[in-house]
């Protein structure tokens, strides 16, 4: 099984190699070169799972010839030991939110970054290589990242944040880890922290500490995505049942997730491709053109604050098109078959405010604002296509925990929601932070002292 880049001037490679490259050599994006199935008495079998049963048997379709399955199977149960709840919505039959919250940083990043975190250590084991992840973040990326890789063996990760841009909730949830992962606060901008990461991937001195960006777009992320999908499908359709997911949009890796496991047969009648006000994606749906926003425009749910999206490329490929870095489309991809299969929605910020209240108001529905945005696209798209959604199955996914967004949900409910597990008890652990200057050599010296031999 090869993965080839949707750029289409690289060499393919296997799982392995494309997992511990992250991009390909001529800038594109790994894609797998065909899509593994599950038949009708496959998928049936999936009800009775557990998720990571679920997760073992799609990944192995992709992984089998490269990762043994008693690997496999300990990567999954290490990696998903939290639930992943499927609540039915009161006063909506058929209409069920599906909560990716309930891993450690309490947002759907950790369903990818733990399992690309355990892959990348056990492809690393088998070449007695080790990496050292340097990752600049603004408070999110940073904590799904170290959470995921704490404790990891042969993985070293140094995460810098800018001191004062980073909520007292967001540093905890990186300080208080220890062991293999080093935190370091920079009396600086969130760009000066990226500059210096930057500087440090571009310093051909530094190739010895096999620097690795663990990036949102490898194709070690995407895969795990897919798996919720048939999660979802497998514990809330009859057989042959056609099911309708509502996904909240930002660079589109959770929305590829879904595309994947429909490519694998999963029966999905449609996905609601819900954004916010960076709408490039349904003016594209809608018209055929796709137009950059630069810069992105600035929404409550932020994590979806993209205005070029990278997995577009991925979604343009999928679909038989062409599409470069800048999102220029050199070959047109099959719209009618891209508007058969999803239903795109822009959502501003006065709609999703709405939906948090009407939500909670009409159906004890508690969303915070990247739900929202999702569920407000589904009521949008239901209301479009009656008779396709009229008693179906549909899941709107919900991307994080709504006590992540107190100062919102208390502006608009008027009360403060409760932490979960993960976040509760951070204030009492001991934090380890190293300050940090905003000078080069020194950063690059610091390095090449803990992590040069
Ligand atoms: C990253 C993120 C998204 C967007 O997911 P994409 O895969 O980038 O489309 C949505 N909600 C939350 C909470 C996120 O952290």
């Amino acid at each position: 099984m090869l993965y080839h880049s949707t750029n289409l001037k690289a060499e393919p490679v296997n799982f392995g190699a494309a997992l511990l490259k992250g991009l390909a050599e001529d800038g594109g994006l790994f894609m797998p070169e065909r899509y593994p199935t599950f038949t009708a008495a496959e998928l049936e079998n999936l009800r009775a799972l557990d998720y990571p049963g679920v997760a073992f048997e799609v990944l192995h379709k992709f992984l089998a010839d490269e990762l043994p399955a008693d690997d496999l199977r300990r990567l999954v149960n290490d990696a998903y030991d939290f639930p992943v709840p499927l609540e039915a919505v009161e006063n909506a039959p058929g209409r069920h939110v599906m909560r990716l919250d309930q891993g450690p940083t309490a947002s759907f990043k950790d369903f990818a970054a733990r399992m690309m975190g355990r892959l990348m250590q056990h492809f690393l084991g088998k070449e007695g290589r080790r990496l050292l992840i340097l990752t600049a973040t603004s408070g999110d990326t940073g904590s799904a990242i170290a959470n995921a890789f704490y404790g990891l063996d042969n993985i070293q990760v140094v995460v810098l944040f800018p001191t004062t841009e980073v909520t007292a909730r967001q540093r905890k949830q990186m300080t208080t880890l220890g062991r293999n992962i080093r935190v370091l606060s920079l009396d600086g901008k969130f760009d000066d922290c990226q500059a210096l990461v930057k500087l440090a991937f571009n310093d051909r001195e530094l190739d010895p500490l096999q620097l690795s960006s663990a990036n949102s777009i490898n194709i070690g992320r995407l895969l795990p995505q897919a798996v919720y999908y048939f999660h979802a499908w497998a514990k809330l359709t009859k057989p042959g049942e056609e099911i309708v997911f509502s996904v909240p949009s930002g660079n589109f890796g959770d929305l590829m997730g879904g595309l994947i496991a429909k490519k694998m047969g999963l029966p999905v009648r449609r996905f609601v491709v819900a954004t916010n006000e960076n709408d490039e994606f349904p003016l594209y749906w809608e018209n055929g053109e796709y137009h950059v926003i630069a810069p992105s425009r600035n929404c409550i749910s932020s994590a979806m604050n993209v205005g070029h999206p990278s997995n577009v490329a991925r979604l343009i490929a999928m679909y038989g098109g062409v599409m470069d870095e800048k999102g220029r489309i050199h070959k047109p991809a099959d719209l009618d078959a891209i508007r058969r299969d999803m239903y795109a929605v822009s959502v501003t910020d006065a709609q999703t405010e709405a939906t948090i209240r009407d939500a909670w108001r009409d159906h004890r529905l508690l969303l915070e604002p990247h739900g929202a945005v999702a569920w407000a696209g589904l009521s949008r798209y239901a209301a479009a296509q009656l008779a396709e959604a009229e008693g179906r199955t549909c899941v709107s996914v919900e991307t994080a925990h709504p006590a992540k967004f107190p100062e919102k949900i208390i502006e608009l409910l008027g009360f403060d929601p409760a932490l979960p597990p993960s976040l509760a008890g951070l204030d009492d652990k001991p934090e380890h932070v190293a300050p940090l200057d905003n000078d080069y050599p020194a950063f690059k010296a610091m390095l090449q002292e803990r992590y040069g031999s």
